[in-house]
């Protein structure tokens, strides 16, 4: 069991090894690394795709357009960024916004799942195709798994994945918006349900002991 107190030691030291990571080419052109934000205590947690332009300068994740529409539509289900977490499945800009590589993602999910492991979110909402592939490792694309939830174990834990699309998506499309509002509106159910039912930890069965040897006979010689 993780203390609130070791949960913040053990993000900030991880935010440090992040902060400083060279394990991809992403290295060399960020401004700086956009480790994640918000209550690291939440049952609620949202995983985007990589850091734009802003988040790159400002080091915080969503805080462009599509972070924009993010808080937007938290404030309508009576939430806000103190009651969640917000990370990204790449720590560091891609140039001009292209899409993650394989071997970046390979390279950083690591932080990711580590994040995961210390907030112990009872949902991770996936924003978009990139997380949800992630995270339910599966290649089904986002318009056919968004609003409905699966049970994933991350982080050595069973979690509710909840696919929706990436607010940017919602920018450029008034339908895709639509949907995101009418799947984020599940959200509330969601998380009063609860964690999922956890997988029973395996019994450890000890040896049992040999048993001592039977005392032996006192032999006197005859
Ligand atoms: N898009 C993302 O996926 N993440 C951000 O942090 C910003 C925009």
């Amino acid at each position: 069991m993780t203390t609130p107190e070791q949960r913040r030691e053990e993000l900030v030291k991880l935010y440090r090894e992040v902060s400083s990571c060279a394990r991809c080419p992403l290295s060399q052109t960020r401004t700086q690394t956009v480790f994640g934000a918000g209550n690291a205590n939440a049952d609620l947690m949202f995983v985007g795709e990589a850091p734009g332009a802003q988040e790159d300068l400002q080091g915080i994740p969503f805080v462009g357009r599509a972070g924009k529409l993010l808080d937007e539509l938290l404030a309508e289900n009576g939430l806000d960024r103190g009651d969640v977490f917000i990370a990204n499945v790449l720590k560091s800009r891609p140039p001009a916004n292209r899409d993650p590589e394989p071997g970046e993602i390979e390279a950083c999910k690591p932080y990711l799942y580590r994040q995961v492991e210390l907030i112990e979110p009872t949902v991770i909402c996936t924003l978009g195709n990139f997380a949800t592939k992630l995270l339910t490792r599966s290649n089904t694309g986002i318009s056919r798994v968004h609003g409905a939830p699966q049970v994933h174990k991350v982080g050595g834990r069973s979690v509710q994945i909840f696919p929706i699309f990436h607010p940017a998506a919602g920018l450029r499309t008034p339908r895709v918006k639509e949907q995101l509002r009418e799947d984020l509106a599940k959200l509330p159910a969601l998380l009063a349900a609860g964690p999922p039912p956890q997988e029973p930890v395996a019994p450890v069965y000890s040896t049992p002991e040999e048993p001592p040897p039977p005392p032996q006979p006192t032999l006197f010689p005859e």
